[in-house]
């Protein structure tokens, strides 16, 4: 990292292009700063580490975050995500034709999301860069995934793809633009992506930090380099060549914090809270009540709340334009 002390707040920062990144700064934690950026349109870290940086990073994590806790939590879950999976492929089969279902799902984790695809009759594919999981997603679930990132050296020979999901990646990367791009460049015409990102600055966190003294616990660099909300994200989305179809939250846990439930650092609490949400939701998606589900987890996303935005948008054909282009100010989506 750039040489200066925690003190020191940096507010702008030049990229190895030339383009200067600036805005209002919300945060700084360490050595780090976040600032509303200007010249990307949406809260990210300065300085952004080099890719070699996050190497290091992510070559220590896996060691680290692949212990079996991880593992018995996944499996606990299994159920709940198979019915917020459901939900997702749902929203995908109801914007293509049925002869089309071929997925590449981008950071892939454990296979799951592959699972309920090819449960559900799609070709799927994955492509992890945790040699762990991908080797479990081969070897235990059967599935075809490769290990490694996506990026200029790897998408020539990925394939092309009816729907691409990107969960949970876009907040880990320098230049979330470039990723997609490299979707929109897998997609064939009128393809739909879906990408989750953490919600972050919203409304509840903003009230907790401001008003009970809670510390900005979501800003975590250098895992989480970029903080969005649903029309930060919705603009960067729209910039790189795709129209935004629909966008909804997932459950505002960080409610529970407003109800005195501190699970910050409590991972016992935090187990706890999070089997509350999966009750609530797997009463109400498989209970019949889908449809009143998608309304308040949409209401949840007009009013800004919610743990993640999870936004579904189609690739337009018209030609892209490029990423380092300033972007203009975009409209929330009212879909
Ligand atoms: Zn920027």
């Amino acid at each position: 990292m750039n040489a200066h002390s925690p003190q020191a707040v940096q507010q702008s920062w030049q990229d190895a292009a030339g383009r200067v990144h600036a805005g209002p700064v919300h945060e700084a934690v360490g050595d780090f700063s976040v600032v509303d950026c200007a010249c990307c349109g949406f809260k990210h870290v300065l300085p952004l580490p080099t890719p070699e940086q996050l190497r290091e990073v992510y070559a220590h994590d896996y060691y680290t975050q692949e212990k079996p806790a991880y593992i018995e939590h996944y499996l606990q879950d299994k159920p709940w995500w198979d019915a917020v999976y459901a939900e997702r492929y749902q929203r995908l089969e109801g914007w293509l034709p049925g002869t089309r279902r071929r997925l590449l799902d981008v950071g892939s984790g454990p296979g799951l999301f592959l699972l309920n695809g090819r449960e559900r009759g799609w070709q799927v594919r994955g492509i992890e860069p945790s040699a762990q999981a991908a080797a479990h997603s081969r070897d235990s679930l059967g599935l075809d995934v490769q290990e490694g990132f996506l990026d200029e050296n790897s998408v020539g020979g990925m394939g092309r793809y009816d729907a691409l999901n990107l969960g949970e990646v876009l907040e880990h990367l320098p230049d979330p633009a470039g990723m997609l791009s490299l979707a929109h460049r897998l997609l064939d015409e009128d393809g739909v992506l879906c990408t989750v990102v953490p919600n972050d600055f919203n409304p509840v966190q903003q009230l907790l930090r401001e008003q009970q003294g809670f510390k900005p616990w979501w800003v975590a660099p250098p895992h989480h380099l970029n903080y969005f909300d649903h029309a930060s994200l919705s603009a960067l989305v729209a910039r790189c060549g795709f129209e935004v179809l629909h966008v909804e939250s997932t459950f505002p846990i960080d409610l529970f914090l407003l109800m005195g439930q501190n699970y910050i650092g409590n991972d016992t609490l935090g187990r706890q809270v999070h089997g509350q949400r999966k009750q609530l939701e797997q009463a109400l998606l498989g209970g019949g009540a889908g449809e009143l589900k998608a309304r308040l987890y949409k209401a949840f996303a007009d009013c800004g709340i919610g743990r993640e935005v999870v936004l579904f948008a189609r690739k337009k054909c018209q030609r892209m334009r490029p990423p380092a282009e300033t972007p203009q100010p975009q409209e929330h989506p009212s879909t």
